[in-house]
């Protein structure tokens, strides 16, 4: 237990009468107790269940009607708010922990990682800094992740809400290596010359808007055309370079995409590596999914060259399964880091002693002061399942995404529209025959019938546009999605389709 505070001249014992006091603490805690180990049980049952409920189904009007009415003024008990949380807010989410979800690349959660939001919850921890066990918890995660990427000691990281937000980070960490820490006073318009960055084409649209919301805007980002692997050309990236060069500009960024967002492709790493050692860029590597696929000896080969980077961000919330939000960015160069966003402020001073100590603080290392604990998700979702266990989940998603693909080449009305690298596959209704095909529009066929599966409950895929043509894209991330989810899914697209072509050609 805790030292009882035990010294009369620090705590004296106050003999006037007590001001009236408002908390919102419970009066009754026996009840509160009783109340809270429902709602825990309510939401263990959900998960527990999960299977037998619709991926998703469409909001009711009289659901969304309760969450327009006027600020309360008076308490509702808190039984009664449950009720509406149980009735109109739990059937109707976004899906993503069913097994059926395979729609966007998003992870299913687990229900240690649901226990440790509980716990974190309860601390209430602020973590933008001071000397706190928290805070020290996140660094652990820090020298996890150096261990995971072969990062060196000196390498820096830090939870932020996602992928979005850590590339934004990387382009401002690199943009203060290229032009020196003035450039927090001076703005990128002080630059003598204009600075440029690359990018593959297939990259996340988040790379583009970090360069928008940079300063740089998003004609500043070179878009590489990609190969039949749909990864970065890299010679097409020497030759933009070069001809940006020649034309005065200042290469200063390369992101390489490990997992790409549509169809899973990891970039060539290696050779991005040594080109950016060349030109003396700042090698960055989204991750948002793929950089977790380490834990995976299946994968991590695949990722070859993730070691050489200057910068990775990736989500835990993907396919580490961890609860949302979860995001990190690792920085190979802690100083570098820091440069680009520590500032002195006097009511954020460090000490050497008491709670003010423990500098630097995760606050020196991005925008974020007040940020809750998402280390301790993280920590228990590693330490309770094992990286082992972790890498298999994310092995049996591209096996699960193998057996996909075998199972579109054998169905003469289905057509793959991507090689499948990881986890994503990339296919299409084609209807039952050339004519049939002749006749029907297939962007709006498989539009149709993914809608109509949304709607049937049954399975959730997603659509994407692949060089020109709509896809339907599955994306396996869920550690729950099984073969029977596959089976489910695909059934459902090839009746649905023919039902459609059926109607359609009469
Ligand atoms: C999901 C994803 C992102 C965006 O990450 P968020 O966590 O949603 O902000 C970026 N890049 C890729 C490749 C992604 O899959």
């Amino acid at each position: 237990m805790d030292k009882p505070l035990t010294d009369p001249k620090m705590d004296p014992t106050l003999d006037h009468p007590q001001a009236p006091h408002q908390s919102l603490d419970p009066e009754d805690w026996t009840v509160f107790r009783a109340q809270s180990h429902q709602m825990l049980d309510d939401m263990l049952n959900f998960i527990e269940h999960l299977r037998e409920r619709p991926v998703w189904q469409p909001i009711p009007q009289t659901s969304r009607a309760k969450f327009q009415v006027s600020l309360p003024h008076q308490p509702q008990s808190l039984a009664s708010a449950h009720q509406t949380f149980m009735e109109d807010i739990l059937p109707y989410g976004p899906g993503n922990s069913h097994p059926g979800f395979m729609g966007w690349v998003q992870g299913g959660g687990s229900p240690v990682g649901m226990l440790a939001e509980m716990l974190a919850a309860g601390l209430n921890a602020n973590t933008g800094g001071r000397d706190q066990m928290p805070v020290e918890v996140e660094r652990q995660i820090v020298r996890w992740m150096r261990e995971l990427f072969s990062f060196p000691d000196s390498a820096s990281g830090v939870f932020v809400t996602g992928t979005s937000m850590a590339n934004l980070m990387a382009v401002l960490v690199a943009r203060t290596v290229a032009l020196g820490k003035n450039v927090r006073q001076d703005g990128v318009k002080a630059a003598e010359k204009q600075l440029t960055a690359y990018t593959s084409i297939e990259a996340h649209g988040c790379v583009a808007q970090a360069m928008d919301l940079a300063g740089f805007g998003t004609t500043a980002l070179r878009r590489i055309p990609s190969n039949d692997a749909f990864q970065m050309d890299t010679a097409a990236l020497r030759a933009a370079i070069e001809a940006d060069r020649a034309a005065g500009l200042q290469p200063f960024f390369i992101v390489g995409t490990a997992g790409s967002v549509d169809v899973g492709a990891v970039d060539p790493l290696n050779d991005i590596a040594d080109i950016a050692a060349q030109e003396k860029c700042w090698f960055h590597i989204d991750g948002a999914f793929g950089a977790l696929g380490m834990m995976s000896p299946q994968v991590a080969p695949l990722l070859h060259g993730i070691e050489r980077a200057d910068s990775i961000a990736f989500d835990f919330h993907k396919w580490g399964q961890v609860q949302y939000d979860a995001g990190f960015l690792l920085v190979r160069d802690s100083t570098l880091h820091m440069d680009a966003f520590a500032a002195p402020v006097a009511y954020l001073r460090r000490e050497t002693r008491g709670l003010a100590g423990g500098s630097p603080w995760p606050c020196d290392f991005g925008p974020d002061l007040s940020r809750g604990f998402r280390a301790l998700k993280t920590w228990f979702t590693l330490q309770v399942y094992g990286t082992e266990k972790l890498g298999k989940i994310i092995s049996q998603t591209c096996d699960l995404a193998h057996y996909l693909t075998q199972q579109i080449a054998q169905h003469p009305t289905l057509e793959l529209m991507a090689p499948v690298a990881l986890n994503v596959v990339c296919f299409r209704y084609r209807g039952q025959s050339t004519n049939e095909a002749a006749t029907i529009n297939l962007d709006d066929l498989n539009r149709d019938i993914v809608a109509d599966l949304h709607e049937s409950g049954l399975a959730v895929p997603s659509t994407t546009t692949i060089r020109g043509q709509l896809a339907i894209r599955v994306a396996i991330v869920n550690h729950r999605t099984d073969q029977r989810a596959i089976d489910t899914m695909l059934n459902g697209v090839i009746t649905l389709g023919r039902e459609r072509c059926a109607a359609e050609t009469k």
